[in-house]
């Protein structure tokens, strides 16, 4: 495979920007390697800068449901660009926006854009906190909600019950905020109240864990954890931006049948351009400003061009009756036949998915947090993602990434994807 340009590229790259790029992990610093840089996206592939094309599992990080470029989309970003693409007054596309997320997650409703899937949850945060009053707030250890401070905390070790930041720059203030909680284990949720009682504004969680592999939360959990928030006036948030509009048309709150008090979005939400949002309940949303003194803002919030590709997905998502369906039947085709795979080679490898959202991690013990998952072999992770490469498919570069599958990818991409899984696989084992 010849990548010369992309390596010229990075190289160029490094001089004026940290790193060579704009978020760590395109990097691919965990799996080795140089990055490539893509020049075209269409359907499930996409072309990087020598002009190698591969089967695109990555997705842009999770909003590509529909593939690269869907022409619906497409459509829509041109028919705004003509009409001119920021005014920073109200549109009435907002408005439909807004109806549709609060059609398609009942649980929202009131909802308010942002840009990103950061400033979602940072906002999101901020409003449990100006509406109960209280500072701290429970995460879970393994999800991961944007890179505000206060999401940048680990549980400290051993006997110590204060989180510690996970970068520098983020201050043991911010820290003594966020309490850490295990994923799964209602236990170390009850223990963190009990000791905090009064004092918590939230609990914040992926419902479906897509940043450490994918790890689903057991509905018993769920359970207990909106029990508790309501009998000790907890707001419990669960960050969507990556199972929203993902894993079913309302999200990792319809699957597993609990509603949040609040939900953040993300990916999907933007139709492939910077968007995010968090909405919920009409009590808490009409806290925040004009309405409320809970001060959030945005010069680019609810930005006519996002507006337009966001809407364009979220109607396609509202209108398409077979859509869950057919990315089902791909990404259990395609588990299939990794199963299959594995079988083969004698390997058990704990492979998880939730509709269109899957990883498969390298260890055969069971995965259910962030103990068990990181019990996975990453350097041989590193050495199937670039085995995989070569092949021609192109997996995130991490083990604990999801998989994204997309109604684009064909049933040969599948069978391509699978045979390359058991080539690579056979290489390394
Ligand atoms: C991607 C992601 C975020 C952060 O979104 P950005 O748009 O990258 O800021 C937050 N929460 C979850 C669950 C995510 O997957």
């Amino acid at each position: 495979m010849n990548i010369e340009k992309s390596k010229n590229l990075f190289e160029e790259a490094q001089k004026f920007i940290p790193g060579g790029v704009n978020s760590p992990v395109r990097a691919f610093k965990s799996v080795g390697g140089d990055p490539l840089f893509i020049t075209k996206g269409f359907g499930s592939k996409m072309i990087d800068a020598d002009g190698n094309e591969y089967i695109d599992y990555i997705g842009s990080w999770g909003p590509h449901l529909f593939g690269h470029n869907p022409s619906f989309i497409k459509e829509a970003l041109l028919k705004q660009i003509e009409n001119g693409v920021s005014f920073g007054a109200p549109t009435e596309i907002e408005i439909r926006m807004a109806e549709i997320i609060t059609e398609l997650v009942p649980s929202v409703e009131m909802v308010r854009m942002v840009n990103s899937g950061t400033e979602a949850t940072m906002s999101a945060i901020r409003a449990a906190r100006g509406y109960t009053g209280n500072e701290k707030f429970i995460k879970f250890e393994g999800c991961y909600h944007g890179h505000a401070d206060y999401f940048l905390i680990k549980a400290g070790s051993g006997a110590l019950t204060l989180g510690v930041p996970t970068s520098p720059g983020v201050t043991k203030g911010n820290a003594a905020d966020t309490l850490m909680a295990d994923f799964n284990d209602i236990n170390s949720v009850k223990k963190l109240i009990t000791e905090n009682r009064n004092e918590i504004a939230a609990i914040i969680l992926e419902p479906i864990a897509g940043n450490m592999g994918v790890i689903p939360a057991t509905k018993e959990f769920l359970t207990e954890l909106r029990d508790i928030c309501d009998s000790e006036g907890i707001v419990l948030i669960f960050d969507e931006v990556m199972t929203g509009f993902r894993v079913a048309r309302g999200g990792a709150q319809e699957v597993l049948g609990i509603k949040p008090d609040l939900s953040t979005f993300g990916k999907i939400i933007g139709g492939g351009l910077p968007v995010g949002a968090f909405g919920g309940k009409k009590e808490i949303m009409e806290k925040i400003a004009p309405v409320g003194p809970i001060y959030q803002a945005g010069t680019l919030s609810g930005n006519p061009l996002a507006m337009a590709a966001g809407y364009a997905a979220l109607n396609e998502i509202k209108n398409n009756e077979n859509l869950y369906k057919t990315l089902e039947e791909k990404s259990s085709y395609l588990e299939d036949g990794m199963k299959e795979n594995l079988n083969k080679l004698g390997k058990n490898f704990y492979l998880t998915r939730v509709g269109s959202m899957s990883c498969m991690f390298f260890t055969e013990d069971e995965v259910t947090d962030f103990t068990s998952a990181v019990k996975s072999d990453t350097k041989l992770y590193g050495r199937y993602f670039n085995e995989m490469l070569k092949q021609g498919v192109y997996l995130a570069p991490a083990q604990f990434e999801a998989m994204f599958i997309s109604t684009a990818h064909t049933k040969e991409d599948l069978n391509q994807t699978i045979e390359a899984h058991y080539k690579s696989l056979k290489s390394l084992l």
